[in-house]
């Protein structure tokens, strides 16, 4: 379970309440909006990481909201939720910024498979825009855009595994990040890896090249029993 936040933006009750609860039951907060307004306010006020966006809404459309919301600079993944494949043909030929579609009437199976290739694609992997450039912590500058990292200005020599894994962990700071999810955002939705001591490799290797005492870790910490999380910089002396 990954916790992002979802705003949903529907206005038909029943279709927006099983959205929301399938989406809560795989873990995600939700917001729902049911007009286009309270859609393009809930985007301005909360932290949202994606959103899921149905184009006939009754006062403005969701072609307009998202086109809004691009043209403010917010740079969150837009699924449209379409009724018809004409539609379709406006998502994709309006450039409107929208990130996906799916057409209705969609399983929420599907959906929430797409929602996680887009939070994969946006927060996992390459992710421009909202995100520094580069992260840093201690001794440690990640090159977000580069796909680089220095320890005390040398180049150190991670596997791509290991550099979404860090990155990931280094971007949710604080946060206790199950072995699930981290296999789930390294390696796919219903990837075959499924083995949490793949994980547990892969972190001692980060160590072995990141932390000064790897038998002692100063910021990529066990939770046991559960995952990892990494502890950004504490007071410094
Ligand atoms: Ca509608």
């Amino acid at each position: 379970m990954a916790g992002e936040h979802i705003l949903v933006v529907e206005d038909e009750p029943a279709v927006a309440r099983g959205l929301l609860y399938g989406l809560k039951n795989e873990g995600f907060v939700t917001y729902w909006a049911e007009n286009g307004q309270a859609a393009l306010d809930i985007a301005h006020d909360k932290d949202v990481q994606l959103i899921l966006l149905d184009i006939r809404l009754p006062d403005i459309s969701g072609f307009d909201v998202c086109r809004q919301l691009r043209a403010e600079g917010k740079r969150q993944p837009i699924i449209m939720l379409t009724a018809s494949d004409d539609e379709v043909d406006k998502v994709l030929g309006l450039e409107l910024g929208a990130d996906d579609y799916v057409v209705k009437p969609y399983s929420l199976r599907e959906v929430i498979s797409r929602i996680r290739a887009m939070l994969r694609r946006a927060y996992g992997e390459l992710a421009t825009g909202a995100e520094p450039e580069k992260l840093s912590f201690g001794n440690i500058v990640i090159d977000v855009n580069r796909l680089q990292v220095q320890r005390n200005d040398q180049p150190i020599n991670l596997t791509p595994t290991e550099f979404r894994l860090l990155r990931y962990l280094v971007s949710n700071p604080d946060r206790p990040i199950s072995r699930d999810t981290l296999i789930e955002m390294v390696w796919g939705y219903g990837s075959d890896i499924g083995d949490d001591r793949t994980i547990d490799v892969h972190i001692r290797h980060l160590r072995e090249k990141l932390e000064d005492d790897p038998t002692n870790p100063r910021w990529l910490l066990t939770v046991r029993g559960f995952g990892y999380k990494f502890r950004p910089d504490i007071a410094k002396s």
